[in-house]
């Protein structure tokens, strides 16, 4: 099976500003940053999204979503910060490999566009 872009960059076959990584996940910044802080995390494991996600990725999406804000807390976003799944085309989705953003830097707004 052809690798997606995201695994391309977990395994640094792309370029990418990767700020962590571990053997379960990566984080790099968003090509196009939509606030002043705008980080990707993603599994290494390429789950498709996170509506696809099965039973054993239980470990890994934990794993996942606390070394977001461990990487939110690295990167100095005390004040707060957004964490999105965006899933299948209603949802924004665009990349079908699973990854969540880490948005800070700025006040969010209510509700999302
Ligand atoms: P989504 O719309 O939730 O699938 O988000 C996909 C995100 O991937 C968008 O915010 C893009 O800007 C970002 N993106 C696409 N290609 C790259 C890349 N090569 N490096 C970093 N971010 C990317």
């Amino acid at each position: 099976m052809e690798k997606t872009l995201f695994q391309r960059i977990c395994d640094q076959e792309l370029p990418a500003q990767i700020v962590f990584q571990d053997d379960q996940v990566v984080a790099f910044r968003d090509i196009n940053p939509q606030a002043p802080t705008h980080v990707l995390i993603v599994p290494r494991k390429p789950v498709v999204r996170i509506g696809e996600a099965q039973p054993d990725d239980h470990a890994l999406l934990g794993h996942l979503l606390l070394k977001a804000a461990e990487v939110a807390r690295t990167l100095g976003l005390e004040a707060g910060y957004r964490l999105v799944i965006n899933n299948g085309p209603d949802g924004g989705e665009a990349v079908p490999h699973l990854h969540v953003h880490i948005l800070g830097g700025r006040r969010m707004t209510w509700p999302p566009g």
